[in-house]
């Protein structure tokens, strides 16, 4: 070995080459590892300490692509009262273009185009403004006309969630519905349903945000 160490000293006085007299000196000293900035066992280079290249963090959708269009916190969960807007210039921040015709000012979206008109999923259907839980998927059943219907609110027919209101317009005698902590126009409610209470509850799918099971 000590003549092998000599020659390979002799060998980097006349090639003067670094890399070669660390490959034979590694060579010959098998126990020895040469510290490097890559990985001794994998070759690998080391992880960075963030491995999250910037900007990669998901951001929240926006309703629009209208720059001031803001995130609507309804899409989350209930609304805290002093977090609910106060004017129409406001809720159409917060609302794509159809929610804020339909929920505010009283529009109705086309038959079977809306979001929820032949869902199955279970869970809890909340209004699109404030949140507020108002019907529960297992009292929607499949009516047929093209719209989200409910037997009842989640409350029942005479609880507190939602409230009715006589609606003469378009020449006819209809009895609409809105939510009543934010006023958000849900749709109308018609005697032709399923038992047990005989009521269709016909809601815009725009009006209302379904929080899955
Ligand atoms: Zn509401």
């Amino acid at each position: 070995m000590t003549r092998l160490r000599v020659a390979d000293a002799v060998r980097l006085s006349i090639v003067g080459c670094t890399a070669v007299v660390l490959a034979t000196w590694a060579s010959h000293s098998a126990p020895f590892q040469i510290a490097t900035a890559a990985d001794p066992v994998s070759g690998a280079a080391p992880m960075p300490a963030d491995p999250t290249p910037p900007g990669s963090t998901p951001s929240p959708t926006q309703p629009s692509g209208d720059p001031s269009a803001e995130v609507n916190p309804a899409l989350a969960g209930r609304v805290a009262d002093e977090d609910l807007p106060k004017t129409n210039a406001e809720w159409r921040k917060r609302l794509s273009p159809e929610q804020f015709e339909v929920a505010r000012k009283k529009g109705t979206e086309r038959a079977f185009t809306g979001k929820y008109w032949d869902t199955t999923t279970p869970g809890t259907y909340r209004c699109i403004c404030c949140g507020e839980p108002l019907f529960k998927s297992n009292e929607k059943f499949q009516s047929g006309c093209g719209w989200p219907s409910f037997s009842s609110p989640i409350d029942g027919v005479k609880g507190e969630t939602v409230a009715e209101h006589e609606d003469v317009s378009h020449f006819m005698r209809r009895t609409e519905v809105t939510c009543r902590r934010c006023g958000a126009h849900l749709g109308h409610v018609f005697n032709d349903g399923p038992p047990p209470t005989g009521l269709r509850y016909c809601i815009n799918s725009a009006s209302i945000v379904l929080d899955k099971k």
